[in-house]
């Protein structure tokens, strides 16, 4: 029997399972049948893992039956982002220089998912190498919104954030270089979290920028959301950056409350220019809300965070150019044929394999590292992100959670900024400072305009996640939005 996902939430799954309401297999089939019916006009995902699914809530299944206790996540259906191994499907990052590579080992964030009892519904569309605000650039296709087909999803895991915003799967990962994982949840009316830097190992996700990259869930509540943290995080010996730092239950401390609570709304960074008045109105308005709550509300300034953009945009791409150039035809990725020698071989086979935007990082990142421009361009870059994360450590004395919009605009059309590269960076003003500092951060749905979601973006101290988690609750439950696409209910399956 088919079950509604969109209104099934990944803990009511785990006691329905456990009380016998239905089985994992439900739940699978479920899943597959929403993936059948919408993906034609969605296009979330590059690969549909039905034998893995099924096998996975055939082994809920059993413990089940068996009356063992089941594990946080025991058959709730989940998307993983194509940059993420998984043993026995393709990891093509949707592109086509990896798009016959299968994964020979597992994440270390998909095995701790799978290990709470996580059943793998399939590999999400992206930007290629993550590299975009709109999964445009993939070598697949677009994925389409599911609030307006017409329209992107964000990126670049927006076949993540569509999954879950049409309820083909309830929880999905993505990841967050400078703003990934947030904006297609604000652009999809999802729940989108980017935890610290270092709070979840990055084993098994092919690297866009070292020391950016993070790896967080997608879900239509907080509560998911904090579950899936719970989950995800941990030292992994795998990666010597990931970190042995304790976490809270989050599912538990984030009914606290927000009493009393500081929120400091960012002025300057809620007044650029390019960000639309009533994305602004909408913001503020869930401020009031907060405020209502007991949260004590001021204003604060992150003058330097106007230069991440143009900071990232050095530091990404030359982490880029070096992570990438593993990807040679020989060593790893698609090999061209009939080349003369092994130096015509490199060109053409990484020619013919990466697409137009992944060639201009590569370019603007050896550029920017090149000798001569080195000290005049990465150099300076990283001044600029020392002088950020003072902007925050200074902001963070005074308040516990800061506010922007997630992103300036709501989802706009397909095409409207692929011919111009600029005007799609801008999509992160909000959110790139936060990876430059390694701080979490969290997209909640706000409100709608023009019918489409707006994000709420809040930004928190390093390692806090569990204050960011409150305060999201907080104002979700106060808020009481319905985020459910229009084609979603619509379909009904
Ligand atoms: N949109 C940003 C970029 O294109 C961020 C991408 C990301 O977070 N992976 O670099």
């Amino acid at each position: 029997m088919t079950h509604d996902l969109s209104t099934l939430t990944a803990g009511r799954i785990r006691d329905g399972i456990a009380a016998g309401d239905f089985t994992a297999t439900d739940m699978a089939e479920s899943a597959l049948a929403r993936i059948a019916a919408l993906e034609g006009d969605v296009h979330a995902f590059n690969e549909v893992t039905a034998g893995l699914a099924l096998d996975a809530a055939a082994r809920v299944d059993d413990l089940a039956a068996a009356g063992e206790p089941l594990p946080p996540l025991a058959g709730v259906p989940v998307a993983f982002k194509d940059n993420m191994n998984l043993r026995g499907t393709n990891t093509s990052c949707s592109s086509l220089i990896l798009e016959s590579y299968s994964s020979v080992y597992d994440c270390t964030a998909v095995r701790r998912m799978l290990d709470a009892g996580a059943v793998p519904v399939g590999k999400c569309n992206m930007d290629e190498f993550a590299f975009g605000s709109s999964t445009e650039n993939s070598a697949f296709g677009p994925t389409h919104n599911p609030w307006d087909l017409d329209r992107v999803p964000g990126g670049s895991s927006g076949g993540s954030a569509a999954a879950v915003s049409a309820g083909m799967a309830v929880l999905a990962l993505g990841s967050d270089t400078g703003g990934s994982i947030r904006q297609p949840g604000a652009l999809t009316g999802t729940v989108a979290m980017k935890p610290t830097y270092g709070r979840v190992s990055r084993y098994g996700v092919v690297a866009f920028a070292s020391s950016l990259d993070q790896i967080g869930p997608f879900s239509k509540t907080v509560e998911e959301c904090a579950l899936t943290l719970n989950v995800i995080c941990g030292k992994d010996p795998m990666d010597a950056t990931s970190v042995d730092m304790p976490m809270q239950d989050l599912a538990a401390t984030m009914r606290d409350g927000v009493e009393g609570l500081r929120v400091g709304v960012v002025r300057d960074l809620m007044a650029l220019e390019g960000c639309d008045p009533r994305v602004r109105a909408c913001t503020m308005d869930a401020v009031e809300v907060l405020a209502g709550l007991g949260a004590e509300v001021g204003e604060v300034d992150l003058p330097s965070c106007m230069y991440g953009m143009p900071a990232y945009y050095i530091i990404g791409p030359a982490e880029a150019s070096s992570n990438l150039a593993r990807f040679d035809g020989i060593r790893y990725g698609h090999r061209a044929e009939g080349a003369e020698d092994v130096m015509d071989l490199y060109l053409r086979s990484r020619a013919e394999g990466f697409g137009p935007e992944s060639i201009r990082r590569i370019m603007l990142g050896t550029y920017a590292l090149s000798a001569g421009y080195y000290d005049a361009y990465y150099g300076q870059a990283q001044k600029v992100r020392t002088l950020i994360i003072r902007d925050f450590e200074k902001a963070f004395c005074d308040y516990d959670v800061l506010v922007t919009p997630t992103s300036p605009t709501v989802a706009f059309k397909i095409g409207e900024k692929s011919s111009d590269p600029v005007s799609m960076y801008l999509s992160d003003v909000y959110t790139i400072p936060v990876n430059l500092a390694g701080i979490p951060a969290v997209s909640v749905p706000c409100g709608l305009v023009d019918g489409l979601p707006v994000g709420l973006h809040l930004m928190g101290r390093h390692f806090d996640e569990a204050t960011l988690m409150r305060t999201a609750y907080s104002y979700e439950k106060a808020a009481a939005l319905d985020m459910r696409p229009p084609l979603a209910s619509a379909l009904g399956v």
